[in-house]
Formats: structure tokens, C-alpha cells, sequence
């Protein structure tokens, strides 16, 4: 059986037509950058958030960084993250000269613990970035209520969180901005690197739009630092034509993993945990089980496509090692990078290939 992490292909094919129409449009009128399809699908993800504003830029890791400079972090300043997460979380605030200071996690839900914030903020703190792990939002309610009470900015991290919900409203409304990927990989997806930042605050979002183009209003005339982060027209028009079916996507995503749930029934691993607050958009299904290292040795021999989101904490990563917190400094973190393997998950997957992987997995626990 032929299988894999993500179907990219799968998914063009069912809507091939629609796609290639738009990309030719574009290919015909040479508009490549920052044409007037851009624009447009920005007020298409504003509308679908529910948010004021949104600008387009060239990736996941730069909407982190656009946002940051924005909210003029930078030397001395303290950013208040999870460590467990891509790297591209922490990466930006370290290149602004900030420094990373990481919260354990909540060992459900895989998402910053909200209870141990208040601890690790000083005099330095200047934000917070909450990361919705693997589609599932964090506890934004109790974030937003220690940020405001010391006075912090909230970034939230989406680039997972494309159409999840908390409390009734989607990701990417509760922070001051939020920061969406577009990675091919994630539950919205182009053809490349694509990323967008959204807010509703008028004066960032128009300092935003400038730091993308260089910190320029009018070309060449340069007001604040920037750098060049646009989203080009053709992703934009692809994301466009893709977003109509994000919903039913993620729907799709969410009925895979109600099969794998259904399937794992009586086998030693922990299913994902849905929390009540909202809807999980399963972005990645990510099971914790235990020998975790042999089981996967096992899917491979058997031509199951498995990962590890993420096999090292940051801060044991060497590019981040900062004294005292080194290893044991967050033990939920460091037991689920111990425990976690993401199996399978895309719009195109079958109950027969469920079937097949969850066999795979009882024939290992047998
Ligand atoms: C993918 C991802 C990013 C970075 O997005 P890119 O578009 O790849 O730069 C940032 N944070 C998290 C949690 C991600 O999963």
C-alpha cells in the first residue's frame, strides 16, 4: 500500500482545473508581485478569521519575525514561548536579539501551560507566543488574562492552527497579531513558502505592511527598518482557490482521526486529547506510545510514513542552549518529545489505509 505523511498531489488533482486557471491568469497578466490578487485574499482570510486586517509575507517564520519588529522587540527584551515547537518560534525572537524563555507545556494538550507563565515573567518580558500544536488551540482565555494583567503583547502562532477554534471563535483573533504559514504541509497550503500576519489593530498592521517592503510606504523612501517578505500573487491565488475548501478539509481531517481513534481502541497509545474549548483541526494526529522508537522501526519495515514533531526540546538545541535550562528544565516537554509519533494525516486518506496502519500498530503490540 502506497502511503504518505501528507498528499499534496492528491489534493491539486481534485481540484486541477480551478488551480491551473488561476495560476494561468497570473502566468498572462505578469503581475508576480504583490498584484491585486494579493490584496484580495487577504480580505478572503480576514473575513474567514473574523479578523480587521491581514498582510500577506513570504513565509510562517517571517510573519513571526514582521510581527516582532512590529511590536519593536529587540535587545533586552524577554519573549515568553513554549519549547516545544518548530523551531522558527524561537529562531525569530533570537535573531531580533530577544531572548527565548520557555514554559513548560500542559501534557494533554501539548500547548504552553498557562498556569506557569506568571513565574517566568520579569521587568524584561515583553510578549508572549502561545503555539496552537498540531491544530489544537491553546488555552487562549487565561494567556490573554496574565498578558494583559502585566501588561504583555500576544503573538499567536497558527501556522498549525488554520480554521481551529476556541471557544466558539477561530485562532488568530485573541492576540495582538497572529501569524499564519502557508508551508505547503500545513492545513492551508501553497505551492512554496507563503505566510501572512493578521490583527486588529489598524497601526500595526499598517506598520506591518510596510516593514514587508523594505519599511516603505512610497517605493524608496524608506521610514522604519524592514525587510522583503511579500507573498507572491500566484500563491495567493492558489491559497484563494484552496480556501474555499478549508473547511470541509479540515472536516475531512477530523473524520481520519475519529477512524484512527476508533481503530486504536484496547492498544497501549494515548490518543490525541480534543479539549472541550474548540475544534481541533488535526493538522497533525499525534499519538504518545509508549517504546516509542521501536514502534516506529516497526512502521518503517512495514512502508508506514511516521515523524517525530519534534524529537529535541529547544531548549536543548544546540543553537539555543542558555544556562539553566538545560536538560530536566521542563520534564512535560521532554517526556512527550520522548513519547509522541504523528501518523499519517491529509485530506485524501482512506479508511483502508487507517485500517492498514492501526493493524500494523496492534501487530506490534501483540
Ligand atoms: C511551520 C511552522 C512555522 C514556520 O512556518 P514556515 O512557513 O515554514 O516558515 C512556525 N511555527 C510553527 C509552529 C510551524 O509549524
Amino acid at each position: 500500500m502506497k502511503l504518505q505523511m501528507v498528499d499534496v498531489v492528491g489534493q491539486y488533482q481534485k481540484i486541477k482545473p480551478e488551480i491551473d486557471a488561476a495560476i494561468h491568469k497570473i502566468l498572462d497578466s505578469g503581475q508576480f508581485i504583490l498584484g491585486k490578487e494579493v490584496g484580495e485574499f487577504e480580505c478572503q482570510i480576514a473575513g474567514y478569521l473574523g479578523v480587521k486586517y491581514a498582510v500577506g509575507c513570504a513565509s510562517g517564520t517571517d510573519a513571526l519575525q514582521v510581527a516582532m519588529m512590529a511590536l519593536n522587540i529587540g535587545p533586552g527584551d524577554e519573549v515568553i514561548t513554549t519549547p516545544f515547537t518548530f523551531v522558527a518560534t524561537a529562531e525569530t525572537i533570537a535573531l531580533l536579539g530577544a531572548k527565548p524563555v520557555y514554559v513548560d507545556i500542559d501534557p494533554k494538550t501539548f500547548n504552553i501551560d498557562p498556569s506557569l507563565i506568571e513565574s517566568a515573567i520579569t521587568p524584561q518580558t515583553k510578549a508572549i507566543i502561545p503555539v496552537h500544536l498540531y491544530g489544537q488551540a491553546a488555552d487562549m482565555d487565561p494567556i490573554m488574562a496574565v498578558a494583559r494583567k502585566h501588561d504583555l503583547k500576544v503573538i499567536e502562532d497558527s501556522a498549525q492552527g488554520m480554521g481551529a477554534t476556541y471557544k466558539g471563535k477561530k485562532v488568530c483573533t485573541f492576540g495582538d497579531i497572529s501569524c499564519i504559514s502557508y508551508f505547503p504541509s500545513k492545513n492551508l497550503g501553497a505551492f512554496g513558502d507563503a505566510g501572512m500576519v493578521v490583527t486588529n489593530d489598524a497601526a500595526l498592521a499598517e506598520k506591518m505592511r510596510m516593514i514587508i517592503v523594505h519599511g516603505s510606504k512610497v517605493r524608496y523612501y524608506h521610514e522604519i527598518l524592514g525587510v522583503n517578505s511579500r507573498l507572491d500573487t500566484l500563491q495567493a491565488v492558489i491559497l484563494s482557490v484552496k480556501l474555499k475548501y478549508l473547511d470541509q478539509w479540515n472536516a475531512a481531517r477530523r473524520k481520519a482521526a475519529a477512524t484512527y481513534n476508533d481503530m486504536l481502541k484496547g492498544t497501549p497509545v494515548t490518543v490525541p486529547y480534543v479539549s472541550p474549548n474548540g475544534e481541533h483541526i488535526f493538522h497533525q494526529y499525534t499519538i504518545r506510545a509508549p517504546r516509542r522508537n521501536e514502534l516506529a522501526e516497526h512502521l518503517k519495515q512495514k512502508g508506514i510514513p511516521h515523524a517525530i514533531y519534534y524529537p529535541i526540546p529547544l531548549h536543548l538545541q544546540q543553537a539555543f542552549a542558555v544556562p539553566g535550562t538545560g536538560k530536566g528544565a521542563f520534564p512535560i516537554t521532554e517526556q512527550a518529545t520522548d513519547e509522541v509519533l504523528s501518523l499519517p494525516m491529509h485530506t485524501e486518506l482512506t479508511d483502508e489505509q487507517i485500517v492498514y496502519i492501526t493493524d500494523a500498530i496492534k501487530e506490534f503490540y501483540h
